[in-house]
């Protein structure tokens, strides 16, 4: 089944899960016991990133592979269009396809070594995501997701582009988009209006990154391209020497926000797990998202 589909049966708000490919055996188990302690609760979808720049890919082919055919959970792939040409991509999606993974989320990526560096596009290859949603549907029955950005693309000229430019890669073929982590509530609420207004009616589901110790909030801080409320550094940045602190304290602020979200109807979070189970779980079990864990106040 797809990830629409999933979306479209939810009768109660839902939950999805991130990981990343395992560079290692070591790294594979964690990643299993993590997979094994959530496929439980039930999540809508699980997804396994694409390697920065294109690298690890066969880890990403391996994990999701072993997901479609040894799990209950419904995989969506990431792909993205840097480093490869056409043939190549084409490749991958087959592959993709052979393993019975039927969602893909297409993304352009970014220059390897530093992100914000020179876009060069492979000789043979796509320039933005809105190219590879197309080869992607053109390739097969895929379902295919897209990312958005709260406070707009670091590339962006400016919200208004950005949100054509959103808009455009979702009329290409795109049938949702996951949005890169933010600080409020209200932030991710302006996109998903900015979107509508520009007549989109595609779901937007929140990317959530448990804030359970001082290098997830610098990693949220890096990823979102925003500068962080004062209100948050102040609630956190003072626990930062006492772990078991800082990660109550984080994980309240993190209820709080996917609360917010939740009042304002959003039917499903996506939770960023770094390949560990504990902390999704236990948000999980806080917000009651799912009827496998009894809510905790
Ligand atoms: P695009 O949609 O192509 O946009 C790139 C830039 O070009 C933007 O500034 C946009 O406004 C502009 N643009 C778009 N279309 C056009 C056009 N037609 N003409 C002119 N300008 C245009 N990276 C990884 O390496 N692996 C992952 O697994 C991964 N997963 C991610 C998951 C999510 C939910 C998100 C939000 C990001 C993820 N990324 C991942 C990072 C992503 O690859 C980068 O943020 C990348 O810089 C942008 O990708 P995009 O698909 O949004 O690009």
């Amino acid at each position: 089944c797809t990830v629409t589909e999933r979306l479209q049966a939810l009768t109660a708000p839902g939950f999805s899960i991130e990981f990343f490919p395992p560079r290692d055996e070591p790294d594979e188990a964690v990643l299993w016991r993590s997979i094994r302690q959530l496929e439980p609760l039930d999540p809508s979808y699980m997804s396994i990133t694409y390697g920065a720049g294109g690298s690890n890919r066969d880890g990403t082919i391996r994990s999701i592979a072993r997901v479609a055919t040894d799990t209950t959970l419904v995989p969506m792939a990431h792909l993205t269009a840097v480093g490869h040409s056409v043939a190549e991509l084409r490749q991958v999606i087959g592959h993709f396809a052979a393993v019975g993974v039927r969602n893909i989320l297409a993304l352009r990526g970014d220059p390897p070594g530093d992100p914000m560096g020179e876009w060069i596009a492979h000789p043979d290859g796509l320039n933005y995501a809105e190219e590879l949603v197309r080869l992607v549907r053109e390739l097969g029955d895929f379902c295919v997701g897209v990312a958005a950005f709260p406070y707009g693309h670091p590339r962006s000229a400016d919200l208004d582009t950005d949100t054509r430019y959103l808009v455009r890669k979702l009329r290409a073929g795109a049938d949702f988009a996951v949005a890169q982590l933010f600080f409020e509530a209200e932030d991710f609420l302006r996109l998903r209006d900015r979107a509508a207004a520009a007549g989109s009616d595609a779901p937007i589901i929140p990317g959530i990154m448990p804030l359970t110790t001082p290098r997830t909030l610098r990693k949220t801080i890096e990823l979102s391209g925003a500068t962080p409320p004062s209100w948050l550094l102040d609630r956190l940045e003072p626990l930062a020497d006492d772990p078991a602190a800082f990660r109550a304290e984080g994980l309240n602020v993190v209820t709080e926000l996917c609360e917010r979200l939740l009042a304002e109807g959003v039917p499903n979070l996506h939770f960023y797990t770094f390949n560990r189970a504990k902390a999704t779980r236990e948000l999980v079990s806080r917000l009651g998202l799912s009827p496998a864990l009894a809510p905790v106040a």
